[in-house]
């Protein structure tokens, strides 16, 4: 029996794609890395059948890559040329939520659910899931755990990870780890969950996770600022943390991505002059409805335009406006991709370094590549920067110049660690971090990093090539 014929047999032939036309999406990534179609793709509805299409994966000699929302920027779901076809396992049918229990502050969803799908599904029960970025519309629980997604609230929820109460997994054999637990505390053992969040489909197929939920943020107050450079952002930051209630998120911008998002994006307005080098996002919330946020942050915000720290402030004045701010933060990956082709990067340092860093990075830019536009957007309170050396105009070939600006991205990386940092704060690794992975990590890690996946592969069947580099 052929493949299909095997899969349509065990899922029916409607989730069994076959045709390049309807497969070929499944085989690139929003970054737009190089498509490659998969042999199949394969959209199974409950954790049996997942187990049992990797079974007959494994005895096809088929490579599995585990594909969500398709959002994900490190070409992790891009299928390799190799000896082995490949198919992909979409988990796009796996939406249920299966318990929410508001007491406990809980959750179980299915790795198919959007996380915009999660937070919605918390929100109706009176709770809160804090995991939000740009593509969280699209992005699915699955992907969110195994890229281990960061996002705009990390700085006080932590990332995906530490969002996690259980996983249940199917492992390449067609084992199911069943480790959804709902408690907040249990030491039986290595925290398995752990080395599948983060592994970008190289270990087993997550179907479902048990999450933590929280008390919704029932005040916010949102500002937008034009700040002179990233030293007075370190010092508003220290500023608006003792601002009233909690810090939710600090969000910083160059010059050219707010300028680039206010001419690409829609039912966008500038929220203060567009005269500074820099721009800061910042949200502080409360959980408490009677809680009186805004005159000490207006009282913070206008000490920090006397000591200089800010040259402008915005802050949002109802619902609408701080959702049009959002919106502005939000579309920036879209937005700036317009103007021309650009060799991207996704660092953290110790936010104590980000000024230097930020220079250091800037200067050697100048220099090396004076006809390129540095874009800088990101995550301050994480000390996590989206660097991009962007193309002077649209017209510039993206081959042409990702050979020109070629060594961008190891400049900026070797920048990073050399500051105590990482070369990938929450992208992952896919294909396009492989590079510096073997070049930047730890070879200890590296090998132990091998040795679990020998222990939990052995046929090397999971997403291969990707987050391990070649030896
Ligand atoms: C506009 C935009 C903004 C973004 N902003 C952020 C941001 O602020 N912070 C951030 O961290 N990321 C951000 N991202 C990146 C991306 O959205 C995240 O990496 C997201 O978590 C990927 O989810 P996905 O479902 O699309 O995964 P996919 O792209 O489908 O897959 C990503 C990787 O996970 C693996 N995978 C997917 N599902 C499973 C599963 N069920 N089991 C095992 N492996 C699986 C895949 O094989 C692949 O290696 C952004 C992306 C875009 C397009």
């Amino acid at each position: 029996m052929s493949a299909i014929d095997v899969f349509a047999r065990m899922l029916g032939p409607q989730h069994v794609l076959a045709d390049p036309a309807e497969t070929l999406p499944y085989g690139t990534d929003w970054r737009g890395s190089p498509a490659r179609a998969p042999l199949l793709v394969v959209r199974p509805g409950t954790t049996a059948e997942v187990a049992a299409v990797l079974r007959a994966a494994g005895e096809l000699g088929l490579a599995v890559i585990p594909a969500g929302g398709r959002t994900g920027l490190a070409g992790g779901i891009v299928p390799l040329p190799g000896e082995r076809p490949t198919l992909t396992l979409s988990l796009e049918r796996m939406r249920r939520i299966r318990l929410l229990d508001a007491a406990d502050m809980s959750l179980i969803a299915e790795a198919g659910c959007t996380v915009e799908a999660i937070q919605t599904a918390a929100a109706e029960a009176g709770r809160f899931f804090p995991l939000a970025f740009g593509a969280q519309g699209s992005a699915m629980l699955g992907g969110a755990l195994s890229t281990n997604a960061g996002g705009i609230r990390a700085l006080r929820y932590g990332s995906a990870r530490d969002l996690v109460l259980g996983l249940e997994v199917v492992l390449p054999d067609g084992r199911v780890l069943d480790d959804l637990r709902r408690v907040r505390k249990d030491n039986s053992g290595y925290a398995l969950r752990h080395l599948f969040i983060g592994a970008e489909g190289t270990l087993g197929v997550i179907t479902a996770a048990s999450l933590r939920l929280f008390p919704p943020l029932a005040r916010r107050e949102t500002a937008f600022l034009g700040l002179p450079g990233p030293q007075a952002a370190l010092a508003l930051f220290a500023r608006v943390q003792q601002a009233g209630g909690e810090l939710v998120a600090f969000e910083l911008l160059n010059r050219r991505v707010v300028e680039l998002t206010l001419r690409h994006g829609s039912r966008l307005r500038a929220p203060v002059p567009i005269e500074a080098p820099w721009y800061g996002m910042v949200e502080i919330a409360s959980t408490h409805a009677g809680a009186v946020l805004r005159p000490a942050f207006e009282e913070a915000l206008a000490a920090a335009l006397e000591a200089g720290e800010a040259s402008a402030a915005m802050l949002a004045e109802n619902e609408e406006s701080r959702a049009m701010l959002w919106r502005l933060r939000e579309s920036t990956p879209e937005c700036t991709r317009h103007a021309g082709p650009a060799v991207g990067t996704d660092t953290a340092v110790p936010v104590s370094a980000l000024p230097g860093f930020l220079q250091a990075v800037a200067e050697e830019a100048a220099e090396r590549w004076p006809e390129g536009r540095l874009l800088a957007l990101g995550h301050l309170g994480d000390g996590n920067m989206h660097l991009a050396l962007q193309a002077p105009g649209p017209e510039v070939p993206r081959a042409v110049w990702q050979e020109r600006a070629g060594g961008f991205e190891e400049m900026v990386n070797h920048l990073a660690v050399a500051a105590g940092g990482s070369f990938s704060a929450e992208h992952g690794i896919g294909l396009s971090k492989l590079g510096p992975m073997a070049a930047m990590k730890d070879p200890v890690a590296l090998s132990l990093m091998r040795a679990i996946k020998q222990a939990i592969d052995p046929a090397g069947m999971m997403n291969p090539g990707k987050v391990l580099p070649a030896r």
